[in-house]
């Protein structure tokens, strides 16, 4: 038994309170302590074992949103090979990027790692094809982190959500607006926490290498096709170009007394080289944008079925919320689809059943 475990049985103190309280030891008076969270929508008891931030993270690990990102797309559509990235595998990727910043510049892990594994919980099916549909759906339009921010708040639990603190909260919404969002966030639309901020750039740092090495993958892309500028500068291999990007933000945001997470100018002018490049040779080209005209129509047809079809909606829905406006409800339902539900549910719905009889 080691020292740290006879003193917690020696004490009678909570293990929370002594995770708290090394909390204090070893992290930059700039971190989030978690004794210092705003709390909770609902207040609730202090569990004894773990932290405020580590209990949003188990929450968010075991709800059912979590586990839907396994069937979600990242870039590439239902892909059938297995070492495309998925929903899930890209937010993995995201926490073990955030995490090693998150241990570098001595900030609050549990934080960082509750707030990545909770930030693309609201991402739709058919990755940002999927997005773009929906938010022309609806007045309101659709913003996948506000999304991910109704799962974990409304959602989730049938109705009650999943209660987490408000730093949470906050590092989920502010993550991102979508791809054509600056790298380095606005004054203003920051998370409050620099945990938050070291989320939303880990995001970054992930989606670019991995789409770049998916694409590889797919041979949309040949390796001669990376402009020599991004390899100079970033680095020639996949995990090359991580550890600058990683390093790049430990040492200037240091630099500048954590003031900010950020990168340096040079760096990042080279990620937004990179980002423009995958724009034009990978998300935006005729095969992703046929395959984006199919999409629109499977979503929009089941939306249209949901919303008139009453004995369809029932089915499939339950009863009416008398609490949201029904088409809201459709709209929680779809975005919360993995790709191959919807493409299931549409083979059922509008598809001829083949006559099995003989
Ligand atoms: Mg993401």
């Amino acid at each position: 038994m080691s020292k740290g475990t006879e003193a917690v049985r020696a004490s009678g103190t909570p293990l929370r309170v002594l995770l708290e309280e090394r909390e204090t030891r070893i992290l930059d008076k700039r971190a989030q302590l978690s004794s210092r969270s705003r709390g909770r929508l609902r207040s609730e008891e202090e569990c004894t074992l773990r932290t405020a931030f580590q209990r949003d993270r188990d929450r968010i690990v075991h709800c059912k949103a979590f586990r839907r990102l396994k069937h979600k797309t990242q870039v590439f559509l239902s892909p059938t090979g297995d070492h495309y990235r998925t929903r899930l595998t890209h937010t993995l990727e995201v926490s073990q990027i955030a995490r090693t910043l998150g241990r570098a510049l001595a900030l609050n892990e549990d934080l960082i790692e509750a707030i990545a594994l909770g930030h693309d919980l609201g991402h739709t099916a058919f990755g940002h094809g999927g997005e773009r549909v929906l938010a022309e759906l609806i007045p309101e339009g659709f913003l996948h982190n506000e999304q991910s921010l109704r799962v974990v708040d409304v959602l989730e639990k049938n109705g009650r959500g999943l209660n987490l603190t408000m730093e949470v909260r906050d590092g989920i919404v502010k993550h991102s607006k979508g791809r054509s969002d600056p790298i380095l966030a606005r004054t203003g639309e920051k998370a409050e926490s620099l945990e938050g901020q070291v989320v939303r750039l880990a995001d970054i740092v992930a989606y670019l290498n991995h789409d770049l090495d998916d694409a590889l993958r797919a041979e949309i892309l040949d390796p001669s096709d990376i402009p020599d500028e991004i390899l100079h500068c970033l680095g020639n291999s996949h995990s090359r170009r991580i550890h600058v990007m990683v390093e790049d933000i430990i040492h200037a945001s240091l630099e500048e007394n954590l003031v900010e997470i950020r990168m340096s100018s040079e760096v990042l002018a080279c990620v937004e080289q990179l980002r423009e490049f995958l724009f034009e040779k990978v998300y935006d080209i005729p095969r992703v944008r046929v395959e984006f005209e199919r999409v629109r129509k499977i979503i929009e047809d089941l939306f249209n079925v949901f919303m008139k079809d009453d004995e369809v909606f029932g089915r499939e829905l339950g009863a009416l919320d008398g609490g949201v406006s029904r088409e809201r409800q459709v709209f929680d339902h779809i975005a919360g689809m993995t790709d191959r539900y919807i493409l299931d549910l549409y083979k059922r719905l509008f598809l001829p059943r083949p006559w099995m009889k003989f």
